[in-house]
């Protein structure tokens, strides 16, 4: 009923000649757009060529953040708007690495999900725990208020359009994945959290991903799992090899 979600994210990797070679790796392959929605999510500068490549293909391109503004003074910055009129379909809110290196709050996460919706984009919110918070034995709280302040004053359909991102902080690109049993566990606390705010239409719809340290081999078990809807992936989405492995796993 959910179709599956793999989101590359390519963080501040490739160049425009590494993104195009990628590309050109991946555009021959079949991908059944009925059963899986394959995003590459890429620096800003690789997206006009990815978008024009990758128009009218089974792949989608998405950006890694966007201001909440739509334009203005803001020097530096990038806005949904902008991605939108280039053709660009996903954009990632709220990573962890922004959180950590770029300050950004719940409250901007709420923001610029927000916005991106006001342009028709499909937020992909990350939300997850840091090594402390899980060794405490507070993670589900945490990523239940991470997901509950993300959503704040969304509308049950804007819901349903949302992506969630869970991504345990410990377990990106340390090569640790969360056993596929407790990133279910995870994700099933998001899904309450999403029924109890949002009711149980949405909660049902939302796509659920799982991100951190995926590859070829532990996507299968992940996705065996009922509410993992498929992974946001970093280092194994670089490769097109290993990308196409996983978006041919789900
Ligand atoms: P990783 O990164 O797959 O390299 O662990 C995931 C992410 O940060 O989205």
């Amino acid at each position: 009923m959910r179709k599956p979600v793999i989101a590359g994210n390519w963080k501040m990797f490739k160049t425009v000649g590494e993104a195009n070679s990628f590309w050109e790796a991946v555009s021959g392959a079949t991908v059944d757009t009925e059963k899986v929605e394959a995003v590459i999510c890429a620096p800003y500068l690789q997206l006009p060529s990815l978008v024009q490549s990758a128009s009218g293909s089974a792949f989608h391109i998405g950006a890694q953040n966007m201001h909440e503004e739509q334009e203005g003074a803001f020097t530096g910055e990038i806005s949904g708007a902008m991605l939108k009129d280039l053709g660009v379909t996903h954009v990632i809110i709220g990573h962890s690495e922004r959180r950590q290196y770029f300050n950004e709050t719940d409250d901007s996460v709420n923001a610029k999900t927000k916005a991106a919706l006001e342009q028709g984009l499909t937020p992909i919110v990350c939300v997850g725990e840091s090594l402390e918070q899980r060794e405490a034995g507070d993670t589900e709280t945490i990523v239940s208020n991470q997901v509950a302040a993300a959503f704040e004053g969304l509308t049950e359909e804007q819901v349903e359009k949302t992506i969630v991102a869970y991504e345990p902080i410990w377990a990106i690109g340390t090569g640790k994945t969360a056993t596929a049993d407790d990133a279910n566990q995870v994700c099933q606390a998001i899904r309450e959290t999403l029924l109890d705010l949002h009711g149980e239409e949405a909660a049902n719809a939302t796509r659920i991903l799982y991100g951190g340290s995926v590859k070829p081999a532990n996507i299968d078990e992940l996705l065996t799992k009922e509410d993992i809807d498929g992974a946001l992936v970093g280092g194994a989405s670089l490769e097109a090899e290993s990308y196409l492995q996983l978006v041919e796993a789900a």
